[in-house]
């Protein structure tokens, strides 16, 4: 099975990789985070320095959310569930760990 640390890696590269979909500026300093094909949600963020480990967002969409050995949630697929699903999980979150931006590196969620 891949390890967390690839996968998380893997994924950063790929959204930091992607140069039709903008980097938002002032991201946090430790993420994890995936860019999806399409839809208005096009980069999906999880500030792993304000997680908690509640676990809400794994409860919502298990697919795409998964918490490593540290009990911090990591981004698993980005295009693994639709985009009305990833915006419930990241409103599922106490403490609004979950960033969610568009193409332009417009934050849509929270707003
Ligand atoms: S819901 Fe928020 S605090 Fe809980 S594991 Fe997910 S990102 Fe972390």
């Amino acid at each position: 099975m891949e390890d967390v640390q690839d996968i998380i890696k893997k994924n950063n590269a790929i959204a930091e990789a992607d140069s039709l979909i903008v980097t938002p500026k002032n991201l946090p300093d430790d993420i994890s985070q995936g860019v999806t094909k399409e839809g208005a949600i096009r980069r999906i963020v999880v500030d792993r320095t304000a997680c908690i480990g509640a676990r809400p967002c794994v409860v919502v969409a298990e697919k795409l959310f998964q918490v490593d050995d540290e009990n911090l949630a990591y981004v698993v697929d980005p295009n693994a569930v639709d985009q009305e699903t990833i915006r419930m999980a990241a409103e599922s979150c106490p403490v609004l760990a979950i960033l969610l931006y568009d193409k332009d590196g417009n934050q849509i969620f929270p707003n």
